[in-house]
């Protein structure tokens, strides 16, 4: 018997599908969706054919600006959004990590002038698979695994 999941459609908003059910929560955080007045709702570890286990998070009203969708490939490089208008999916984007990201991550280096002083930061994209990002100040490179976002 095939499950069937039962989730409630939205009229307008996003759904951002294909996140990895380790970081589910992560992206909720960056995108402070614990702040959303509108319905969200949350599906994790739900089978998925094409990469076994999948979150799945479906957010009314709300639809993503370019600066809020590399937060997303950032966390969730394999995440697809649904762009939902009047129930139907109008249209669909895949998210992708930027070459150059500026003000949305924190340099790991506890010294580098960025965590104490009121500095923009800027980071080089030097690998996107494992992700490195290197900091235009102090020149270390951040790893996905100490990626903290602002
Ligand atoms: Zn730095």
């Amino acid at each position: 018997m095939q499950k069937i999941l039962n989730v409630s459609a939205i009229k307008d908003g996003t759904v951002i599908d294909h996140i990895s059910p380790d970081v589910l929560f992560k992206v909720i955080s960056i995108l402070k969706l614990d702040l959303c007045r509108d319905m969200v709702t949350i599906g994790n570890n739900l089978e998925s054919k094409q990469v076994g286990k999948k979150g799945i998070i479906k957010i009314e009203n709300r639809f993503f600006e370019d600066h809020e969708v590399d937060r997303i490939a950032l966390i969730a490089p394999q995440a697809k959004l649904n762009i939902i208008k009047d129930y139907k999916v109008v249209d669909k984007r895949s998210v992708s990590i930027p070459t150059e990201i500026d003000a949305i991550a924190k340099c790991f280096n506890p010294k580098c002038i960025t965590n104490f002083e009121d500095v923009t930061t800027h980071f080089a994209v030097v690998s996107k698979k494992p992700l490195a990002l290197k900091c235009r100040y102090c020149e270390k490179i951040t790893f996905g695994d100490q990626l903290e976002l602002k």
